[in-house]
């Protein structure tokens, strides 16, 4: 019988004459059939459609078994959404609401062989929270719906943090660069124009070449006249012959004062020689 033959007169007749709930164990689960009485479910044993759906039982037990253990766990979990969302409840009401209408999926066809069982099988995952009391086992209904919702609400609400903070760090990491600037301001200001100053001198090719050239012809040109005006030799005492700068005359002690230059002595400053003692070179 397929699930989409309810609406056939044959299985209209069939729910009239089966009002009320039935012995349970008078339900044969693989031809969904509920026989009246004993004698009722024997003949449908006896029946060549129930044997013909034995047959296929037989060969596909497994597959049939969990198809209707998911089926039973399935609508028993629908049944706790819709009526005991919130409420820890007995198992026993939970399972009495769920037989009582005709058509659900039969225990004894599961792979559970007991209500304890089942309960459970859904507290170890994790579908519901399970306790077991003098008054027997009592669960209660994990939303999983509710609790997705409020995980993703707690983590839009974590992230919406993390942002502000960040936030908040870079301004006031933006704060700290700005005041750091301030202080910094006229050193940089030197420097950005000592830096801008250079480029453009570079940037001017021809400047540039002028002016290192002019440079340089300027210093050599010092240095000779430095040196050929105050080039000096000794001519006597115990630095003679060594060549020296004059650095400096004492015209009242008629002293001068002069560095040797190269040779043994080189560097070293006589602070008074006699004029005698040197000559100018030219
Ligand atoms: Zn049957």
């Amino acid at each position: 019988m397929g699930k989409n033959d309810f609406l056939t007169p044959k299985a209209i007749a069939n729910r009239i004459k089966a009002k009320g709930l039935q012995k349970l164990r008078w339900y044969c689960q693989m031809c969904q059939k509920q026989c009246r009485d004993e004698n009722g479910f024997k003949c449908h044993c006896m029946s060549e459609s129930h044997q013909r759906q034995m047959q296929i039982f037989g060969e596909n037990s497994d597959r049939i078994v969990s198809g209707y253990s998911e089926e039973f766990e399935q609508n028993f979990l629908d049944l706790m959404k819709r009526s005991h969302r919130f409420s820890r409840v007995a198992a026993t009401v939970v399972y009495n609401e769920f037989i009582n209408d005709r058509h659900h999926v039969h225990m004894n066809s599961t792979q559970w062989a007991t209500l304890t069982e089942f309960v459970k099988h859904l507290g170890r995952t994790g579908k519901c929270k399970v306790d077991q009391t003098e008054k027997g086992w009592f669960i209660t209904y994990i939303d999983r719906d509710s609790e997705t919702l409020f995980k993703e609400k707690m983590k839009n609400k974590r992230l919406k943090l993390d942002m502000v903070e960040e936030e908040k760090q870079e301004r006031e990491i933006q704060k700290q660069i700005q005041m750091a600037e301030q202080l910094k301001a006229p050193l940089e200001s030197d420097q950005e124009n000592e830096q801008k100053a250079v480029p453009k001198e570079l940037n001017l090719e021809s400047g540039v070449k002028i002016g290192f050239s002019l440079g340089g012809g300027i210093i050599r040109k010092e240095e000779k006249g430095e040196s050929s005006s105050k080039a000096a030799r000794i001519v006597n005492g115990a630095y003679r012959g060594s060549n020296a700068r004059l650095l400096g005359v004492d015209t009242e002690k008629f002293c001068a004062k002069v560095q040797i230059e190269k040779g043994v002595y080189d560097g070293r400053l006589i602070k008074a020689i006699e004029y005698e003692d040197i000559c100018k070179v030219a």
